[in-house]
């Protein structure tokens, strides 16, 4: 029995205390004693371990963020960050009580049974890496014991979207090793719910995945927003009846308001009228990923988080300080049952608006915390060398909530490149947008560019119009993991 049925019901008061003495004998038992970059981290710092006692504590020890893992003189950094258990280290650091109960097991059971036991809560047996467009990717692993974790979370999802053992689930995400693939592969394993894993666009392609689609007739789909739209899209130039989808679970993007209506219009359109719409939220170093409950298309439940598996907080960006609930800030990840790979205090980049919130949620009435779905990159930004003299800072996340909240746009991309291709003038950036059909694109035109300026304050050079068709390509939609949304075709370096 999964404790979370338990664990939704209890307090704020209950989940503290509770999160409380699973970070002490975490940290005690796992972290500190296994782990190379986390004993020298405190060692170095002069933290004890034992001091640890409360969520509050965590302030003593420092974040760490995706350039701790990245060291160009030693590729093999991420290393530090595994747990690595051996007789030594665990009859120096394990307590009394711990020690005996692995000796009595080994006189009761054999000693073959302490090492399975062993291996499979430390040893790793997977791995799935960061999709750092910046950063080179960074492996995870995972143990057994980190599988089970994936189930569980896995499960839990499948429980949040109320889908029912005889519902068939259609995995579109891209077949990678990547978290979004695996935890729907092990989550529907986990909830015994059958599961077609296709791979995405370019695996089978996209004629390919809409044969499956039609031949399985899943009631639930998940993938990438951009994907899942073309899909339907596609279903709609060949008038495709639909109406066996009841959920989309959308996962590895941001998903807007205006996304889910645009998609739920289309859904009607092909007979699918009572379409649930669910966004998550995951990163690798989670190894888990959280989600939205039912909720009407404008409105978000935020994702339900695992109070017996992390902690999130909240913090300022500038200055690193805790933020209180409902407050906005970046997410900052501590694990509180890993192991194979493990992070504390892990700074994410995403900056979400609303934070923490505790109590009962208003759409399934759990008690449970949950993390606001309006969550953006805080590293969107990029320097743009609009004029010969200065370079001006830009964030393109704004861009793309502007597109993508206009109806009238089916898809766009931007591009940023140098005047006349001279290494040395200018920035310009070109805006490529796919009307919708119907669409009167000298209005349009117009209505962008004022809309662009108004949030971004950067006019772009060009509005160019292109059929949807030499979009796909631009794009990438059909053969890329994740779609080409910005291109910066500057010369790096
Ligand atoms: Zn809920």
């Amino acid at each position: 029995m999964d404790p979370w049925n338990s664990l939704k019901s209890l307090s704020s008061a209950d989940v503290a205390h509770l999160q409380n003495q699973q970070l002490h004998a975490f940290i005690t038992t796992h972290v500190y004693p296994f782990s190379p970059f986390y004993r020298r981290l405190f060692d170095q710092k002069g933290i004890n371990p034992n001091d640890i006692k409360t969520i509050a504590d965590l302030k003593r020890i420092p974040f760490v963020s995706k350039t701790d893992f990245i060291n160009p003189n030693n590729p093999q950094q991420y290393r530090d960050f595994i747990l690595q258990p051996d007789e030594k280290l665990i009859k120096q650091f394990w307590p009394k009580g711990k020690l005996i109960a692995l000796l009595a097991k080994k006189i009761f059971n054999g000693s073959e049974s302490v090492k399975d036991a062993m291996n499979r809560e430390y040893r790793p047996i997977f791995m799935t890496f960061t999709t750092g467009t910046t950063n080179s990717p960074v492996p995870f692993v995972y143990s057994r014991h980190d599988i089970d974790n994936l189930n569980i979370s896995g499960s839990r999802m499948v429980r949040l979207f109320d889908i029912a053992e005889d519902e068939r689930i259609m995995n579109i995400f891209p077949f990678a090793p990547h978290l979004a693939f695996w935890q729907v592969f092990f989550g529907a394993v986990q909830a015994n719910v059958f599961a077609l894993s296709t791979g995405g666009g370019k695996v089978l392609g996209t004629e390919g995945n809409m044969t499956a689609m039609m031949r399985i007739k899943p009631s639930v789909i998940l993938g990438v927003p951009s994907y899942i739209y073309h899909l339907i899209r596609f279903a709609q130039q060949k008038n495709h009846d639909l109406s066996f989808i009841k959920k989309i679970v959308l996962g590895a993007a941001k998903v807007t308001v205006a996304y889910k209506q645009k998609l739920a219009d289309m859904l009607k359109e092909q007979g699918a009228t009572d379409v649930k719409i669910f966004g998550t939220y995951g990163f690798t170093e989670a190894r888990s990923a959280w989600a939205e409950c039912p909720a009407q298309h404008h409105e978000s439940s935020g994702y339900h988080l695992y109070p017996d598996k992390e902690i999130i907080e909240i913090i300022d960006p500038e200055t690193g300080e805790v933020k209180g609930p409902g407050e906005d800030g970046e997410i900052v990840y501590t694990s509180l049952d890993a192991r194979a790979s493990v992070v504390l205090r892990y700074r994410t980049g995403d900056f979400v608006k609303g934070g923490v919130t505790y109590g009962e949620c208003p759409f399934c009435k759990r008690v449970c915390m949950r993390l606001s779905s309006d969550i953006s990159r805080l590293s969107d930004t990029k320097d743009l060398q609009l004029s010969k003299v200065k370079g001006t800072l830009v964030n393109l996340s704004h861009f793309g909530s502007v597109l993508n909240d206009m109806l009238e746009i089916e898809e766009w991309q931007i591009e940023i490149r140098k005047h006349n291709n001279d290494p040395f003038d200018v920035d310009e950036v070109i805006i490529y947008v796919t009307p919708r059909k119907d669409v009167n694109e000298s209005t349009l035109l117009v209505a962008i560019k004022e809309k662009v300026v108004g949030s971004t304050e950067v006019s772009p050079n060009e509005i160019i119009t292109i059929p949807l068709c030499d979009m796909i390509k631009r794009l990438e939609l059909e053969t890329a993991n994740k779609e080409k949304r910005i291109l910066d075709l500057r010369p790096k370096g």
